[in-house]
C-alpha cells in the first residue's frame, strides 16, 4: 500500500481509511492509498513549516546543488516511473516517459534561477541612506494538482516554490497519486531535505490545505470552478493564489498556412493525452481555400490514432481517465449533432474485447457545428474537435475571443501581418504563431478570463513565489 510522505514518514492516514486507484484501461485496482483528511494537512503543514526555517537560510548555491543532484536521481528513474503513471492515469508509455522527463527537468530549470534571482540596489534621495528590494521566500505553499498531467503540473509548483526556499504540501489528484508519490520520493533519495515537500492523499486534503494557517499560498491547476471556490476561501486569509483553470483554445488556418505542418500542430494539439490538456486545439477555424486539404490531412492523422491500453507499444491514444470524463464528451458531441453537425471522422467507442473494460473512445472530427453548441461555449476535455469555416481572419479573431476562456491559442499563416495581428488581439496567455503548441519552461504560462491568473514556467514563476522587501539603510 502507498503511503503519504510527511517529513520522514511513510505515513498512513490518521483516520486509518483508504481508498483504491484504479486503472482506466481495464478497471483493475492499481493500488490503495490513505483517505487523508484535515489532520494528516495539519501534519504535513507542521512538518513544512519546520522544514522552511532551515531551506530558507540555505545559502541559495547550496540550494541549487542540492536541488541539482536530487533532480540528476529523479531522472535516472524515469522509466521505473512512466509505467506507474500509464497505470494510473491511462496516457500511452510515450507520454508518461515525456511527462516524467519534464517533472526532473523543471526541478533542474528551477535550481539554476535559485542563486542568479536577485533584488535591486536603489538610490534614495538622503545620500546618507540607501535603499534595497530584497526577495524572501514567501513560506509554506500549498499544490494542489489535477489528472490530467499530474507530473508536469506538480513540478510547474514546487520546483519554483522549493527554488526560491519556500517548503510546500502537495496534493495530487486522488485517482493519480501513484507517480507524484515516486517522484518526490526519488529527490529525497537524491539528497532533498525530509519536510520540503510533503505528499498528502484524498479528496478532502485540498479544501484543507486552502483552508490551513500555516500556509501562505495556494497554486491550483483546476476547472474553472474549483478555481473560484480556491479563490473565495483563499480571501479568508488573505492568501496569494495562482490559477490555472479551464480553457478552449481556439487554432485559426488561414488560406496561405503551411497545411502539413498546421495538420500535425493541430492533430498533436487535439489528440495528445486523449484530448484531457488544457493547452490545446479545441475550437477550429479554417480559411474556405484551406478548408478541404486541411480536413482530408486532419483525418488521415485522426485514422492512424489506435486507441488501446497505454502499456501496449502499439497503443498511439489510451483511454479517457474516467468514466465520467468520457460521458462528459460523449454528451458534448451528442449535442453538437443533435443540433446539426457532421462528423467526419470517429465520434464512438471503438470496438473489441479489449476495449470493453475501459474507458475507450475514438478521436472525433466535427464539421458544421452551430453556434451555441456546447463543443464552443464549453471546455471539451477529450478527443473531440469541432471545425469550422471561416470568410478572413477578421472572422476567426471574432470567434476565437467568443469565449470566456483565454488560455492558449495559435494562428497558422504564411503572412506576418496576419500574424501579428492575431498576437496583439488574440485574447489569451499563449500565442503559437506557426509553432506547437508546447509550453516551455523559459516562457511564462499562464491565462487570462476565466482561464485564471498568475504565472507557472519562466523566471516569472520563481518571483511568484518570493515576496519583495524594501529596506533602509541610515547613516551610511
Ligand atoms: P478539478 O478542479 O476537479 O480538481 C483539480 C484539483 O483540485 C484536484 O486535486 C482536486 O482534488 C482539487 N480540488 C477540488 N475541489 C477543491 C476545493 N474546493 N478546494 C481545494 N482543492 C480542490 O479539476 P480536474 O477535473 O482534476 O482537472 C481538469 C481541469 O483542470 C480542466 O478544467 C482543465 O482545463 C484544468 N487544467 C488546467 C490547466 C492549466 O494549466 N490552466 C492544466 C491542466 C488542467
Amino acid at each position: 500500500m502507498a503511503t503519504m510522505i510527511i517529513e520522514s514518514e511513510r505515513t498512513k492516514a490518521a483516520s486509518g481509511k483508504t481508498y483504491e486507484v484504479r486503472n482506466p484501461a481495464t478497471g483493475e485496482v492499481v493500488d490503495e492509498v490513505p483517505f487523508g483528511d484535515v489532520a494528516d494537512v495539519d501534519r504535513a503543514a507542521q512538518a513544512a513549516a519546520k522544514a522552511f526555517t532551515t531551506w530558507s537560510k540555505l545559502a541559495p548555491n547550496k540550494r541549487a546543488e542540492i536541488l541539482h543532484k536530487a533532480a540528476r536521481n529523479m531522472l535516472a528513474k524515469v522509466e521505473e516511473i512512466a509505467p506507474i503513471l500509464t497505470k494510473e492515469q491511462g496516457k500511452t508509455l510515450l507520454e508518461s516517459r515525456i511527462e516524467a522527463q519534464r517533472f526532473g527537468e523543471n526541478i533542474a530549470w528551477f535550481a539554476d534561477l535559485a542563486d542568479k534571482v536577485h533584488g535591486e540596489h536603489v538610490a534614495l534621495p538622503d545620500t546618507t541612506t540607501y535603499g534595497l528590494v530584497v526577495r524572501r521566500p514567501i513560506g509554506v505553499c500549498g499544490a494542489i494538482v489535477p489528472w490530467n498531467f499530474p507530473l508536469t503540473l506538480a513540478a510547474n509548483k514546487v520546483a519554483p516554490a522549493i527554488a526560491a526556499g519556500n517548503t510546500v504540501v502537495l496534493k495530487p489528484a486522488s485517482t493519480t497519486p501513484l507517480a507524484t508519490l515516486a517522484c518526490i520520493e526519488a529527490l529525497i533519495e537524491g539528497g532533498l531535505p525530509e519536510g520540503v515537500v510533503n505528499v498528502v492523499l484524498g479528496p478532502a486534503t485540498g479544501d484543507a490545505i486552502v483552508g490551513h494557517p500555516l500556509i501562505r499560498k495556494i497554486a491550483l491547476t483546476g476547472s474553472t470552478p474549483t478555481g473560484r471556490k480556491v479563490m473565495a476561501r483563499a480571501a479568508e486569509a488573505l492568501k496569494k493564489v495562482t490559477l490555472e483553470l479551464g480553457g478552449s483554445d481556439p487554432c485559426i488556418v488561414l488560406d496561405d498556412a503551411d497545411l502539413e505542418a498546421a495538420a500535425r500542430a493541430i492533430s498533436v494539439g487535439r489528440f495528445f493525452n486523449c484530448g484531457q490538456a488544457c493547452l490545446a486545439v479545441k475550437r477550429l477555424y479554417v480559411q474556405e481555400a484551406a478548408y478541404a486539404p486541411l480536413m482530408e490531412k486532419l483525418v488521415a492523422r485522426a485514422s492512424k490514432l489506435k486507441p488501446g491500453n497505454g502499456l501496449d507499444k502499439d497503443s498511439r491514444m489510451g483511454p479517457m481517465h474516467t468514466e465520467t470524463q468520457r460521458a462528459e464528451v460523449e454528451a458534448q458531441v451528442k449535442d453538437a449533432v443533435d443540433r446539426g453537425a457532421k462528423l467526419l471522422y470517429g465520434g464512438g467507442r471503438p470496438k473489441g474485447a479489449e476495449y470493453e473494460k475501459g474507458w475507450f473512445i475514438e478521436p472525433a472530427i466535427l464539421e458544421n457545428v452551430p453556434d451555441g453548441a456546447r463543443m464552443w461555449t464549453e471546455e471539451v476535455f477529450g478527443p473531440a474537435l469541432p471545425v469550422r469555416k471561416i470568410k478572413d481572419l477578421d472572422e476567426g479573431l471574432r470567434l476565437a475571443n467568443d469565449s470566456q476562456f483565454g488560455l492558449g491559442s495559435s494562428i497558422w499563416t504564411g503572412n506576418m501581418a496576419a500574424a501579428r495581428r492575431a498576437v496583439s488581439e488574440l485574447e489569451a496567455g499563449y500565442t503559437w504563431v506557426n509553432a506547437l503548441q508546447i509550453a516551455h519552461d523559459e516562457l511564462p504560462f499562464g491565462g487570462t478570463k476565466q482561464s485564471g491568473f498568475g504565472k507557472e514556467h519562466g523566471v516569472e514563476a520563481f518571483l511568484q513565489y518570493t515576496e519583495e522587501k524594501s529596506v533602509v539603510y541610515g547613516g551610511v
